[in-house]
């Protein structure tokens, strides 16, 4: 369950990110509209029927009580006028007088009450004296209820089938049966002795024509009006001569006198109203039921319209409604598709590096400002990160250059300037190897200060420095930039000569050993002379490395000077492997 749900959520979720805020919106307020209106039209259906089927109801009701009470009210003037009838003083003579003038005494009556199909005066006996039309008379009634009853009190006898009067009176075109209704009296002489039974038929169609002008006046062509007798058979009304109700319903309407309740008749839900007749003054009633009904589809079709009517009204309101929605919701969202537009234009080529205040809601004004915030102090930290990247550009140039430094004064003699013995012999190794390979020339001079201990001696040593410092001057003047000069130690030089031929060698040595001789090397007022003596070794393709090439050259300075000093001495390679081979 709690699985299911949370899959329904995340289904949701997945949903509701591929739609707008603004379908978003539409879709909750067309749901929302849904449900209410619907709400509304079935609670508003649900009354109207109920009050249309409350209203008629009572409507019926109140046609089955009128008719009912109009029915009853018809009967006891019925009555009213046979007991009147035969309480009338100048029908006194008449009853035992001449047939025939009683009968015309009768006719004249039924005249003027015309509902009285038959009205007739029967003796003690049962026997018809007079009757009007002549019907029945001379005939025996005797064994009528009607009769019988009448001879003790006014009797009221059902409706039932005349059989014996039927056949006397014309037939209906339509070939029903006569049915009549029996009012009796008795007959009594001043003296108060009974003569007989005056009785009357009334022709039931009378209540037909009642039913049918109540139907005509209600106006209401649906509402059917049925009359049952007590037994619950159809008196007028459709499906005559049935019995509609019986048992335990027919009682239960017989015990409440009048209601309404609810029945399928001909398959249609039909609302039926009730009541039973209770008599008027001195006439007892019948216990006939008047039963007015209604098919309930009219109720439920009043309840249908309103719920239309509230549907259509609803529906223009959630019209309006939703289009309210999508205005607001378009509101809503224009600024965050601003700032979603804006955003995506930030850290491009020629794009914005700050967003544009929006405003349209606080959530936007706080988003807007949140973004700002953040925009800002990513460019805080840019800027920091780059000061810091400058600084180690910086840092490490200046290790460079230091570092270069360093380089330099490990490889130079600190005093002369001039190239270490290491870094020396490094570059010497470098150009001996280039040119074995390439078969070039190469030269090396070793160039030693001519009594050196004496300067020091007589000047002082740092009369000595200075001197050292001038031939390194001199030195370093006379090279060309691709030659190398080194201070070896002491008053000692070496110098590498590349690409130079022998002759070329030997006038540079001297050269330098000239521009010695003729140098001043001055220690404060001094002026001290010197000379230098030259070995010269040119590279032999016998030789091992450079090593082979500067002791040569030392050996041409040892020659240099055993021969006299301030001079330039050759040292010939062959000489070497000559002496190697001894
Ligand atoms: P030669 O003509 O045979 O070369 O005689 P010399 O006196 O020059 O003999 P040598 O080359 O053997 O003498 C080297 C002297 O140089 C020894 C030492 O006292 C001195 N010397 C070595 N290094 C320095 C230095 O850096 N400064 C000074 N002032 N004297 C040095
Ligand atoms: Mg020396
Ligand atoms: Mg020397």
């Amino acid at each position: 369950m709690h699985a299911l749900l949370r899959q329904a959520k995340d289904r949701l979720h997945a949903i509701e990110d591929h739609l707008t805020v603004r379908t978003q919106i539409a879709a909750a307020m067309a749901a929302m509209s849904i449900v209410l209106v619907g709400t509304l039209a079935a609670g508003a259906a649900l009354i109207s029927y109920r009050n249309t089927a409350a209203l008629i109801e009572s409507n019926l009701t109140q046609i089955a009580s009128s008719t009912s009470g109009r029915l009853d009210r018809f009967m006891a003037t019925r009555q009213q006028e046979i007991k009147l009838f035969a309480e009338l003083q100048p029908m006194q003579g008449l009853w035992q007088g001449d047939p025939a003038a009683l009968r015309s005494a009768l006719e004249s009556l039924q005249r003027i009450f015309s509902d009285f199909a038959w009205i007739g005066f029967a003796d003690v006996d049962g026997k018809v004296i007079a009757a009007t039309g002549g019907l029945l008379q001379g005939k025996s009634v005797a064994a009528r209820p009607w009769f019988k009853q009448g001879l003790e009190s006014v009797a009221i006898g059902d409706v039932h089938e005349a059989l014996l009067l039927a056949s006397l009176l014309t037939q209906r075109a339509n070939n029903e049966p006569l049915r009549f209704v029996d009012i009796a009296v008795p007959v009594h002489d001043a003296g108060g002795k009974l003569l007989g039974v005056l009785g009357g038929h009334l022709d039931w169609n009378w209540a037909s024509n009642l039913i049918r002008d109540v139907e005509a006046n209600d106006g209401n062509t649906e509402s059917q009006l049925s009359i049952l007798s007590k037994g619950g058979m159809v008196l007028v009304g459709p499906h005559k001569e049935t019995v509609r109700y019986g048992g335990d319903e027919l009682t239960g309407i017989l015990k409440a006198r009048n209601g309404t309740f609810r029945e399928t008749t001909d398959g249609r839900q039909m609302l039926t109203a009730f009541h039973v007749g209770n008599g008027y003054r001195d006439y007892q009633g019948l216990n006939w039921i008047v039963t007015a009904s209604q098919p309930a589809s009219v109720a439920l079709a009043a309840a249908i319209s309103s719920a239309q009517a509230i549907l259509a009204i609803g529906g223009v309101i959630a019209l309006i409604a939703l289009s309210l929605a999508m205005v607001v919701s378009r509101r809503i969202a224009a600024p965050i598709i601003a700032i979603t537009q804006e955003a995506d234009r930030i850290g491009r080529a020629q794009g914005p590096t700050m967003l544009a205040r929006q405003s349209g809601s606080v959530e936007v004004v706080q988003l807007s400002r949140a973004l700002r915030s953040l925009l800002r102090r990513i460019g805080l930290a840019e800027e920091r990160t780059k000061e810091a990247e400058l600084r180690a550009t910086e840092n490490a140039m200046q290790l460079q250059e230091d570092m270069l430094k360093l380089r330099q004064l490990a490889d130079t003699d600190f005093m002369t300037g001039l190239m270490n013995r290491r870094s020396f012999l490094a570059v010497a190794d470098d150009a001996v190897a280039f040119c074995r390979r390439y078969k070039r020339n190469l030269a090396t001079l070793m160039i030693d200060i001519d009594h050196f201990k004496k300067i020091n001696d007589t000047h002082g040593h740092a009369a000595g420095d200075d001197a050292i410092k001038r031939v390194a001057e001199i030195v370093g003047q006379s090279i060309r930039t691709t030659d190398k000069a080194a201070r070896f130690g002491g008053e000692e030089f070496v110098v590498l000569l590349r690409e130079i031929d022998p002759e070329t060698a030997v006038l540079l040595a001297d050269r330098i050993r000239t521009s010695i001789e003729s140098a001043t090397v001055r220690h404060g007022n001094i002026v001290i002379p010197i000379t230098v003596s030259v070995g010269l070794a040119l590279f032999d393709e016998n030789d091992r490395d450079v090593q082979d090439v500067i002791e040569r050259a030392d050996q041409g300075l040892y020659v240099a000077k055993k021969t006299g000093r301030n001079r330039t001495f050759l040292m010939p390679a062959t000489d070497e492997r000559a002496a190697r081979a001894a």
